[in-house]
């Protein structure tokens, strides 16, 4: 926002907002007077990092109300998200031994041909 024009919404009573989001438990969005030092899960009070994703004017009091816009991940994610170098190029999960139930087929249509005279002779 232009300052002049943010200057015309002050005269006009109103006060520039940052649109903020935290990401904590869950996804939360509020808006705040001016930015701050720590910024606290409105769910379990840790201090939480934030985007800033927008910034405009509102006559509504500050701060506003925070709003959840995204539910926690079940735990079984958020312990996969925190698992060291999932997201790294290299990271591979180790395949499991399991039979190869089209070996077997392979080897029997080998033998056929042999029956047949694939091999040169
Ligand atoms: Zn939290």
């Amino acid at each position: 926002m232009q300052w002049a024009e943010k200057l015309g919404f002050l005269a006009l009573g109103y006060q520039t907002v940052i649109f903020i989001e935290l990401i904590c438990c869950g996804v939360w969005r509020s808006g705040i007077a001016a930015e701050q030092d720590v910024y606290l899960c409105p769910q379990c009070s840790r201090p939480a990092k934030i985007a800033i994703i927008a910034e405009g004017v509102t006559k509504s009091p500050l701060p506003l109300p925070w709003q959840q816009v995204e539910k926690p991940f079940p735990a079984k994610i958020r312990q996969l998200l925190l698992m060291e170098g999932i997201f790294d190029a290299g990271y591979s999960v180790k395949p499991k031994r399991q039979p190869d139930r089209h070996r077997r087929k392979a080897r029997a249509v080998a033998a056929a041909d042999g029956r047949l005279g694939g091999g040169a002779t």
